[in-house]
């Protein structure tokens, strides 16, 4: 077995739960473990506090599996995991809505560094740290056995793997070559979906009830969307009757699935025009044309993963919120939202506030978004809520 003690004072996290262990906490590690191996977790005066995943290239050392000692980190240890997290989805999607669903969403499902999303009969996972890493066949085995879903296709193709030492890994683990894409069916409206060469694991599933509510009140409006990825925003938009919709996005190949999105769906093209572009420059341009919109939505990615980027990131935020409120007509509506785990809701919400000041709009906050429910947040894992979203209105 290998023991991981902890410097005195620095169990206080473990004690409140928090998943992590940064390697500065460490005060002594007995053994030689490999990556991914389990260690036991003790304090300073050797008292057991948690067994997790070891990583030894990573500042987040160890990934707690378990706060419980009688617990053994194994196959049937993690298929609870999984019959928990299967189960909650369960419990609060329906049997249509499970088709296309975030099934383990990591730390928040007690599975630090997995990711699980269902995509019709196909399952697409992400191993984003050493743990995962280690267990992969087995826990794509007990996937297969949980769900019956026999086809699985591996997207460990992301930044924060480099942080662990892990190169990329791409490609199908069960059942083979999934086909190039695959329909689902959110809220009504169908969608294809790139799990091979599209973002995350292809499809934004945390926005699914955000976009519900921009159909809710698109009609007649001008719809400007910004970072529209596949038109996920769009096709919403147009389904719930928007007089015209900007499709913005610099990804050529994001906008051509947007384009076959709209023609899934039999939406209205000629109300649609496509604009290929980066979003900060198309943002001045419509300003120097004076052009307005009832609707913006403002989807970026990722500014600052972690805190040390918030400056920088925070800036950036600024300067499209402060241009979207120009371009919204009093009356419109801003759907304007953050990814970034370095930005709490707080700040977020600053950022906005500052923007509105700087662009001389009386602006109100008329309803807060989030991830969706099959992405929850462990109440000892804050860090889990990432996705936040602010409806703002333009008064005047
Ligand atoms: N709203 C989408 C998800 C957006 S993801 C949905 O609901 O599905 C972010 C998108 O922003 C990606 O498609 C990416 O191509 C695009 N993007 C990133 N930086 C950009 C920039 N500077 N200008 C325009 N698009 C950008």
């Amino acid at each position: 077995m290998f023991t991981i003690r902890l410097k005195a004072g620095r169990e206080k996290s473990v004690l409140r739960r928090h998943p992590w262990v940064f390697s500065g906490a460490i005060e002594e590690l007995i053994g030689a473990p490999a990556q991914g191996d389990t260690v036991k977790i003790v304090d300073q005066a050797g008292k057991f506090l948690a067994w997790g995943a070891y990583s030894p290239h990573s500042q987040i050392r160890v990934r707690v599996w378990s706060f419980e000692e009688k617990d053994t980190i194994d196959e049937s240890f993690l298929q609870l995991r999984l019959e928990q997290a299967l189960k909650l989805r369960h419990e609060i999607f329906s049997a249509g809505e499970m088709e296309a669903l975030r099934l383990v969403h990591g730390e928040s499902d007690g599975l630090p560094g997995l990711i699980v999303d269902r995509y019709g009969d196909l399952l697409v996972m992400q191993c984003l740290s050493s743990g995962p890493e280690l267990w992969r066949e087995t826990l794509v085995d007990l996937l297969v056995k949980l769900t019956g879903i026999g086809q699985v296709y591996e997207r460990s193709d992301v930044d924060v793997r480099q942080l662990e030492g892990l190169a990329d890994r791409v490609g199908a683990l069960r059942g083979g070559e999934p086909p190039e894409r695959v329909l689902i069916h959110e809220n009504g409206l169908s969608f294809w979906v790139d799990v091979r060469s599209g973002h995350k694991t292809g499809f934004y599933l945390d926005q699914r009830t955000n976009r519900l509510r921009v159909r809710q009140i698109a009609l007649d409006k001008d719809v400007l969307d910004c970072f529209a990825y596949s038109g996920g925003f769009s096709v919403n938009a147009l389904a719930g009757g928007a007089s015209s919709v900007i499709i913005l996005d610099s990804s050529r190949a994001a906008l051509e699935l947007a384009s076959e999105n709209l023609a899934q769906n039999n939406l209205p093209v000629e109300r649609v025009e496509f604009i290929e572009a980066d979003v900060f420059n198309a943002l001045r341009g419509f300003r120097d044309r004076g052009r307005s919109y009832d609707l913006i939505v403002l989807d970026p990615p990722k500014f600052a993963p972690t805190a040390a980027q918030a400056e920088k990131a925070s800036r950036g935020y600024k300067d499209i919120n402060l241009l979207a409120l120009k371009l919204l007509r009093p009356g419109g509506f801003l759907f304007t939202f953050s990814c970034s785990g370095g930005i709490s809701p707080d700040l977020f919400q600053k950022i906005v506030a500052g923007a509105a000041l700087d662009a001389g709009v009386d602006a109100r906050i008329v309803e807060r978004l989030h991830q969706d429910a099959d992405h929850p947040v462990a109440l000892n894992f804050p860090e889990g809520e990432y996705l936040k979203g602010l409806v703002v209105w333009r008064a005047t």
